[in-house]
């Protein structure tokens, strides 16, 4: 059940409401070019990448706004009339964090995308929502400047989406996620009002920090207009390695041992033995197919120290197990290691009509514990499951790939779903370490927040969003 916010049926169904009139208003806001009402469109627009019908609904219509002032003038009307608004960059969110759940108007950021400025003294970039994740990247390098989030579709997924759900990605070990780098949002408010949340400046205590609050909020308080990003010095070189072992313990174990003798890699990735096989499969790059894990992991610095860390890292996996270490000699090989690591969504995609990636996380020395409750729980409920993450930080991926036209598997996924987040909550974890909650999860919530929490949050979204517009049924 979704918190109804004290409202009444009637209050609710008159989401639905929709007429021509509110078409021609939206046409005047952007343009003719800018909207889509035909029916292929809209049933474009219907769904994300979670891809699962929660209480299926159609947008009434979508729009592209062009400027902060348009998103503006859409939202006031909206809000006047109660119509609901979905923000969406790529979709690409795993947690139905774009799906229409009541109709309404999906605001689409895609021609909202530029760079507005790269400052190199300050060391920030001010950017439109729907920059796109690897394109600002592309840019910052060009100049020896580096956002690190680095979200695997980076290549699609977008600013606004990143900071809508506190994006992180294999890099987050060393450097953090969205969160980490975010100083300052212009935000469209519910009722049309625009707000700047910070400042450009790397420190800031002035007042309640609001530019937090709206990190992860998942649309569902104010839409991101505009954002000033902390930058750094790019790295100046880096390389990756596989590490291949027998067990997860023992990678679980090396990656301790890593740690503990004070190095700090960019990346340290769990990949295990039937993700490893279904990669290769689909995207062949020789591989080690008959071990329970490998870790990805990656090193940056200056070439001095990156020759040194690398040689500390294979002494200490050596003395943990390791069967067999691959570093990448060159560009190329570098490039390859992390294309198979990036493919692992297609790749599961081919074993089944429907993927359906989690995304838990626990304290990082609960990761082989997490590991094997999730095959456990699996293999119980019989479902062909793939488990990579982010071990550094102790997320951890599982894959489903299965047939959700199937009743049976199906209602076995649901069970495993819910078997999987308690068991993430009782090793002293939570729902969500970077996909969001969305509709997918929104009714887990109770399992990892007390009611107090709870309430207190259901108050901030009173506060912001007093007609709930904006993106209903998403995480309360
Ligand atoms: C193959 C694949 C790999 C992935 N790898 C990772 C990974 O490594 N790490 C990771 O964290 N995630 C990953 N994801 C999940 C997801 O892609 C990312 O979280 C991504 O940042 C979402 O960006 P998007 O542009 O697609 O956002 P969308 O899916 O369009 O939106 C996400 C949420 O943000 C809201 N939103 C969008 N724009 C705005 C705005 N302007 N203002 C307010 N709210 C807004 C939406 O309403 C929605 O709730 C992956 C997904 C796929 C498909």
């Amino acid at each position: 059940m979704f918190y109804n916010f004290g409202m009444t049926t009637k209050e609710i169904n008159s989401f639905t409401h929709f007429d021509n009139n509110v078409i021609s208003y939206l046409t005047g806001i952007v343009g003719q070019n800018n909207i889509i009402t035909d029916s292929e469109g809209i049933y474009a627009y219907s769904f994300d990448c979670a891809h699962i019908p929660f209480n299926k609904q159609y947008p009434k219509v979508v729009v592209f706004p062009q400027n902060t002032q348009q998103v503006s003038d859409i939202l006031k009307f909206a809000n006047k009339k109660r119509i609901p608004v979905i923000p969406r960059g790529a979709a690409t969110n795993h947690a139905g964090g774009c799906n229409p759940v009541k109709g309404g108007i999906i605001l689409h950021f895609s021609k909202m995308n530029n760079i507005l400025e790269i400052n190199n003294q300050d060391l920030t970039c001010k950017v439109q929502p729907g920059v796109v994740v690897g394109d600002l990247q592309s840019a910052l390098k060009a100049i020896g400047l580096f956002f690190p989030p680095d979200p695997s579709n980076l290549a699609v997924s977008t600013i606004g989406g990143g900071i809508a759900l506190s994006s992180g990605g294999p890099r987050a070990f060393k450097y953090g996620t969205f969160k980490d780098y975010v100083l300052d949002l212009e935000v469209v408010m519910a009722d049309g009002s625009i707000i700047r949340t910070g400042a450009p400046t790397v420190k800031n205590v002035t007042g309640y920090n609001l530019t937090q609050l709206m990190v992860g909020s998942e649309g569902t308080l104010g839409i991101v207009t505009e954002a000033t990003l902390r930058l750094i010095p790019a790295p100046e070189t880096s390389n990756v390695m596989l590490v291949y072992f027998e067990t997860i313990e023992n990678a679980v174990d090396a990656v301790s041992g890593i740690i503990n003798n004070h190095l700090t890699p960019s990346v340290i990735d769990l990949i295990d033995k039937k993700t490893v096989q279904t990669i290769e499969n689909f995207y062949p790059t020789g591989l080690l197919c008959d071990k329970d894990a490998v870790l990805l992991i990656e090193i940056d610095g200056d070439t001095a120290s990156v020759k040194a860390q690398e040689q500390k890292i294979i002494k200490i996996c050596n003395e943990y197990g390791a069967k067999q270490i691959d570093c990448a000699q060159d560009e190329m090989q570098k490039q390859k290691i992390w294309t198979a690591r990036r493919s692992a969504f297609g790749a599961c995609a081919q074993l089944a009509p429907n993927v359906i990636t989690e995304d838990v996380v626990v304290p990082r020395s609960k990761i082989s514990e997490l590991s094997k409750g999730i095959l456990d729980i699996s293999r119980k409920y019989n479902l062909i499951t793939m488990v990579m993450g982010h071990i550094g930080d102790g997320n951890i991926h599982p894959n489903f790939a299965l047939d959700l036209r199937d009743i049976k598997q199906k209602r076995n996924f649901e069970k495993a779903k819910e078997e999987l987040f308690k068991l993430s909550v009782s090793l002293g974890g939570t729902l969500s370490g970077e996909h969001g909650i969305g509709c997918q999860k929104a009714n887990f919530l109770p399992l990892a927040l007390d009611k107090t929490t709870l309430q207190l949050m259901i108050q901030i979204k009173k506060v912001f969003d007093p007609n709930y517009i904006l993106n209903p049924e998403k995480m309360l």
